[in-house]
C-alpha cells in the first residue's frame, strides 16, 4: 500500500478518527521542541555492567531494548519507567541472550508493563539459563517475535527502529558465519538503526567487529548502517568490537558506552576508545560508568539521554550539562522520490578506450538540497548489480560512476566512485540494447533507461547519451548525443559532459518552494514560490506528489505535473479560486507567488511526508513549460 493511499483511507474513516481522540490529548502533553516538532527520547540508562536503552517516540510510544543484570530491572528501570510516566511498553526488545541484557527483562514485565511484544534474534542455538526470560513473556501475557533483518518497530510520527542485521546477516544481503564462532552469541546480537527525520543512532548490543579472533559483523553491517548522529559502542566498548571500518562509516558525533564501574572485562578498551577518539567527526565519547581499563572520554556517572526533533539533538545526563547540535546531514531516503535523481547521461560503447574501462554512468540530483544514495542500487534486467555505498549528490549537482577511475585509462573521465567489478563488470553497459536502473534500497525505482540499440534511443560509438531535460521522463526523445569533448585530464578523444552540464541540456530553470510557516496540523500554511523578475505574470500549478507515480503526463515532452488526484487534494485552496485539484495562481511581477496549504488537524498525519512540486507556464517550449518547481517534502507535524 503506498502512504499516500493508506492515507486516504484514513482520512476516510470516522471510526479511526473516533479511536485517536486520546491521542490528541496526549499529544499535548508531549513536551516539543524549539522547531515545534514532537520529540523522540533515547534514554541510555546506568545498569552498571550491562546494557539497557528506553526509546520515547514523538506520541508517546515506548521501546525497552534490553535492560540489565537480574537485578537492574527492579533497581534501574521500573522506577525511570514510572518516573517518565510510562505505564505499559508497547514493544521490548533483546538484542542477544546474555544475562546484562535480558536479565532484567523479566523483573519489568513482571512490574506490570506488559502485555505487550517481546521481539529477539529468534530460536536458533538459545544458550541455557533463558527459562526466566521465556517465562516472563508468557506470564505476562506478551508475545515473542522475532526480529529479522528489514523489520521495523514503529515509535510513531516517522520515528522508528529499524533492523538491519540479526544472527549475522545483513538487511542489504550478505552473511558471515557465525555459527560455531569465537562468541558467537555476541556476533548473533540483532543491530537496529534508530531514525527520526534525519536523526540516525547505531544499538547493536554486543556486536563483534573481529577483535581477538570474532566475526567481524561489523564491516559487513556497517553499510546498511550507514552515517549516524549517535553510535553507542557495541560490546561495552570491548576491543572485540568498535573496529576502523564500523567506525569511519557510521562517522558518529556522539558516542556512548554503557560499561560497569567495576567490571571485570576491562571495558571500555583502551583499542576501542581510541578509534572512537581518533574519529574526526567525534565531539563526546561519553562512558556511563568510569570502566576498570583508565579514563577515557567524558564520565556521566548516570543515565544519559538524547532527545531529538529529527533536525537537532540535544544530550545530556548524570554529570554532563545538556548540549545540542544539528543532524549531521541533509533529508534522508523518506523524501527522494522519481526524478529527484536521475540518470542524466551514460557511456556504453566508447572507442577511445576499451569497454573494459570506458563505460560510466552520470547521476543527477535534480532537488535543492542533497540526497544521500547509500543503499541505492544499479541494475538493469539481466544479472548486473550493484549497491551503492554512503554518496551524496549535492544539490542540483551530479556524480559520476564508472568501471574504472583513473583517467589515464578510462578516456579522462574523473570518477566520483567506481563500481565493484571493474573489467570483470559487475556492471556492464550493453553495445546495442540494455538497461540502467536506479531504485531505492526499498526497492522503488527512482529512474529507468532502456536503451535500444538505435530503434529510438541514439546508439552513438565514442559518444555518451546525453538526457536533454532533467525534469522530464527518460523517454527516447529525451535522449540526444554528446556534442562536447571530454574535458579531463585523459586522452579524452571521446565526446561526453561526465561530472559537468550537458551539451544538449534543455533544463527549464528551477524555481524555489518554501513553506513561510511549520506544518503544523490543523493549520494553515502559506508557500512561497520564488521565480525571478522574468516569470512576472506567469501562471503556475503546484500539486501533491504523494504517490510514486504521480500527476498528469505532457505527452509532447513526457513531462509528469504533479497533480495527483484524490482527497488529499481537495483540502487545498486557492484564495480566490475556490477547491481546485491542486493549486493554480500566477507568480506577481516579481516572480513570486503564494499558496495556502490547509493541513487539516487529523493526528494521524504528523510524521507524514507530503511532497509539493510544480511548473510555470509560458510560450516558448513544445509543452508550455518554462520553469520546473521545486520539489519541496514537508513533514507534518
Ligand atoms: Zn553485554
Amino acid at each position: 500500500v503506498k502512504p499516500g493511499e493508506a492515507l486516504r483511507g484514513l482520512l476516510l474513516s470516522s471510526r479511526a478518527q473516533a479511536m485517536l481522540r486520546p491521542v490528541v490529548a496526549l499529544t499535548l502533553l508531549l513536551p516539543a521542541s524549539v522547531s515545534g516538532q514532537p520529540l523522540l527520547r533515547i534514554h541510555h540508562l546506568d545498569v552498571g555492567q550491562g546494557s539497557a536503552t528506553l526509546l520515547v517516540g514523538p506520541a508517546g510510544r515506548s521501546c525497552l531494548v534490553d535492560a540489565g543484570e537480574p537485578g537492574q530491572g527492579t533497581a534501574v528501570v521500573v522506577p525511570f519507567l514510572l518516573q517518565q510516566g510510562i505505564t505499559r511498553l508497547d514493544a521490548v526488545v533483546l538484542t542477544h541472550y546474555h544475562s546484562d541484557h535480558w536479565g532484567g527483562i523479566p523483573e519489568v514485565l513482571g512490574a506490570g508493563f506488559g502485555p505487550t511484544v517481546v521481539y529477539d534474534r529468534g530460536t536458533a542455538a538459545i544458550p541455557g539459563g533463558l527459562g526466566g526470560y521465556l517465562n516472563s513473556i508468557a506470564a505476562s501475557g506478551s508475545t515473542r517475535t522475532t526480529l529479522l533483518p528489514g523489520m521495523v518497530i514503529d515509535l510513531g510520527c516517522g520515528a522508528r527502529v529499524e533492523c538491519i542485521g540479526a544472527n549475522g546477516s545483513s538487511v542489504f544481503g550478505g552473511w558471515v558465519p557465525v555459527a560455531g564462532q569465537y562468541q558467537e552469541e555476541n556476533a548473533r546480537s540483532v543491530a537496529l538503526r534508530l531514525v527520526y527525520g534525519n536523526f540516525q543512532q547505531a544499538l547493536c548490543g554486543d556486536l563483534t567487529g573481529g577483535g581477538g579472533g570474532t566475526p567481524d559483523v561489523e564491516s559487513l553491517l556497517a553499510p546498511a548502517m550507514g552515517d549516524v548522529d549517535v553510535m553507542v559502542m557495541n560490546h561495552h566498548g570491548s576491543s572485540t568490537s568498535s573496529n576502523a571500518t564500523w567506525v569511519a562509516t557510521l562517522d558518529p558525533e556522539i558516542v556512548v558506552c554503557s560499561c560497569g564501574a567495576q567490571n571485570p572485562y576491562g571495558h571500555p578498551h583502551a583499542q576501542a576508545t581510541g578509534t572512537v577518539l581518533a574519529n574526526p567527526a567525534t565531539i563526546g565519547l561519553f562512558v556511563l560508568n568510569a570502566g576498570t581499563a583508565g579514563q577515557a572520554g567524558i564520565l556521566v556517572d548516570g543515565h544519559f539521554t538524547v532527545t531529538t526533533d529529527g533536525a537537532s539533538y540535544t544530550y545530556g545526563g548524570g554529570l554532563v550539562a545538556q548540549a545540542s547540535r544539528a543532524v549531521d546531514e541533509g533529508p534522508g531516503l523518506r523524501g527522494v522520490l522519481p526524478g529527484d535523481v536521475v540518470i542524466a547521461e551514460y557511456m556504453h560503447d566508447p572507442a577511445a578506450v576499451p569497454d573494459s574501462v570506458g563505460e560510466w554512468i552520470e547521476l543527477a540530483n535534480t532537488r535543492a538540497e542533497s540526497i544521500e544514495l547509500r543503499g541505492f542500487v544499479l541494475r538493469d534486467h539481466g544479472t548486473d548489480s550493484v549497491t551503492l555505498p554512503g554518496l551524496t549528490i549535492p544539490p542540483r549537482g551530479r556524480i559520476v560512476l564508472a568501471r574504472n577511475g583513473n583517467p589515464a585509462q578510462n578516456g579522462g573521465v574523473i570518477a566520483h566512485w567506481v563500481w565493484p567489478g571493474g573489467s570483470s563488470c559487475g556492471f556492464c553497459l550493453g553495445n546495442g540494447a540494455d538497461e540502467i536502473e536506479l531504485r531505492r534500497p526499498d526497492g522503488l525505482v527512482i529512474d529507468l533507461v532502456v536503451y535500444d540499440g538505435g530503434a529510438t534511443f541514439p546508439d552513438p560509438v565514442g559518444r555518451s547519451v546525453e538526457r536533454k531535460d532533467l525534469s522530464a521522463l527518460p523517454v527516447a526523445a529525451n535522449f540526444g548525443v554528446a556534442q562536447a569533448l571530454i574535458a579531463g585530464p585523459g586522452p579524452g578523444s571521446d565526446y561526453g559532459t561526465p561530472g559537468l552540464p550537458n551539451s544538449i541540456d534543455q533544463t527549464p530553470p528551477w524555481v524555489g518552494l518554501l513553506p513561510l510557516a511549520g506544518p503544523v496540523l490543523g493549520t494553515t500554511v502559506p508557500l512561497e514560490v520564488s521565480g525571478t523578475a522574468a516569470l512576472a505574470g506567469s501562471p503556475y500549478l503546484l500539486g501533491f506528489a504523494d504517490c510514486p507515480h504521480p500527476g498528469v503526463l505532457l505527452s509532447l515532452t513526457h513531462r509528469v505535473v504533479p497533480l495527483c488526484p484524490g482527497p488529499l487534494l481537495l483540502l487545498s485552496i486557492t484564495p480566490g479560486n475556490g477547491f481546485v485539484q491542486g493549486f493554480a495562481g500566477s507568480l506577481d511581477a516579481s516572480g513570486r507567488g503564494l499558496a495556502a496549504l490547509i493541513v487539516p488537524a487529523e493526528p494521524l498525519l504528523c510524521g507524514f511526508v507530503l511532497d509539493l512540486s510544480g511548473i510555470v507556464l509560458g510560450a516558448g517550449p513544445p509543452d508550455g513549460v518554462v520553469a520546473v518547481i521545486d520539489h519541496l517534502a514537508l513533514r507534518l507535524h
